[in-house]
């Protein structure tokens, strides 16, 4: 076997490896010894040669994705631990052997130790998103460790990674079918049915780190006016018929997204007529809205991708925040999210703070929302954490 590259950090870039942060940055590195392949496996030392981490290289801000803090070898046999762990952990939490859920996310990147790697999981069939040339190399051995996890009841496997993998030459087959070929499906959560298409949808064709906070959404709908505004497929807006609520109105600017709320309101609730749908921007349908909602669903895309622009995503989450502020009935109830990574639990608060005063109604907090524990955060790596939501009470 080729001898690996060894990484040498500089002095006091040490420290951030000692507490199991899973990520190099260029910046830390003051020499390589040996070839810089992309993608490859590297050892990383202190500035004294003292062994710290092994981790796939790849040329960019984040230069090695950590794998281990031991100096192992990526055989078969390492995929199919960690993706056997990862496996177990939806276990324990209920969801694989779940009677009415079939919708999760089974490998959560740094959260699951495995830096550039998401699996979803949905009825039978894993849609697999890489973000690294590191992981785009292993995908024999990953989907391997798939099946072995899964059994008899993995149908499909979908990688997605055209929209996630950098632009690199000798990246070869970024997305495609390695196991089956279905590309759409329908599965439970909560024991409400979703149609999925992973391979035209958004992310990998539904945004399960919702679920828990759907649940919610349900529980606070009953005789409610309900308005679901950046609602994708329709989640939150079947838990809220689910709920009871009077009547449900789901906007996404995305017609796609918008046909296939209708479906999943007609699978779910066929016939009824508290549910309507419209394919408009946000932010019109505010100006032109006549119906006073009393509880409405905040849940806009990431609005901030980079640190650089941050301060952009908090004026947007205040505008937005202002404008439902500003419109909800008198007791009604805000559910608010922030998706963004690099908007921090502290800002984005302070954005609807702002958004509360400017339209002047007195709001208190009912809840502080996360993301559900398929979705877990490694300790060390507090960036895992990037689902914030408040539920919000608007005398
Ligand atoms: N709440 C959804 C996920 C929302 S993802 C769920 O539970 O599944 C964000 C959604 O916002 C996407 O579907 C996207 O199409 C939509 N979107 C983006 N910009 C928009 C805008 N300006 N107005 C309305 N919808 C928008």
């Amino acid at each position: 076997m080729a001898e690996r590259t060894r990484i040498v950090l500089k002095s006091g870039k040490d420290q951030s490896l000692r507490r199991f942060h899973p990520w190099v940055f260029s910046g830390a590195i003051k020499k390589i010894h040996g070839p810089e392949r992309e993608g490859s496996l590297v050892d990383v030392y202190d500035n004294k040669e003292e062994f710290l981490a092994t981790g796939h290289y790849q040329k960019g801000s984040i230069a090695v994705r950590l794998l281990s803090f031991d100096q192992v070898e990526t055989d078969q046999s390492f995929w199919d631990d960690k993706i056997a762990n990862a496996w177990k952990l939806r276990k324990k939490l209920g969801l694989v052997e779940s009677p009415d859920t079939q919708v999760f996310r089974w490998v959560n990147a740094e959260g699951d130790g495995l830096p550039g790697l998401i699996v979803d999981y949905y009825a039978g069939t894993a849609v697999v998103q890489m973000h690294s040339i590191g992981m785009h190399h292993q995908l024999e051995a990953i989907v391997n460790a798939l099946k072995k996890s899964a059994g008899d009841r993995l149908h499909t496997i979908y990688n997605k990674s055209e929209s996630t993998l950098p632009d690199k030459p000798g990246i070869s087959e970024k997305s495609g079918f390695l196991l089956g070929k279905k590309d759409t499906g329908e599965a439970q959560e909560n024991g409400f049915r979703f149609l999925v298409n992973w391979k035209s949808g958004q992310k990998t064709g539904f945004f399960i780190d919702q679920r828990e906070n759907r649940k919610l959404v349900g529980e606070y709908s009953r005789d409610r006016k309900v308005l679901n505004m950046f609602g994708y497929t329709g989640g939150f807006s079947i838990y809220a018929m689910g709920g009871g609520a009077k009547l449900v109105h789901s906007v996404d600017s995305s017609g796609k997204a918008i046909d296939l709320t209708r479906k999943n309101a007609e699978l779910n609730f066929p016939g009824d007529e508290r549910h309507k749908a419209f394919a408009v921007d946000a932010f019109s349908y505010f100006n032109e809205m006549e119906e006073s909602y009393d509880l409405m669903i905040l849940d806009p895309p990431a609005f901030a991708k980079h640190q650089n622009v941050l301060n952009n995503a908090l004026q947007g989450y205040k505008r937005l925040n202002q404008r439902a502020f500003e419109h909800i009935a008198p007791g009604g109830i805000v559910f608010t999210f922030s998706c963004s990574q690099a908007v921090s639990r502290d800002n984005f608060r302070r954005s609807v703070f702002v958004a509360a005063a400017n339209a002047r109604r007195k709001v208190r907090i009912l809840h502080q929302l996360s993301q559900p524990p398929d979705h877990p955060v490694s300790i060390y790596h507090p960036e895992g954490e990037y689902l914030k939501g408040l539920v919000l009470e608007v005398e």
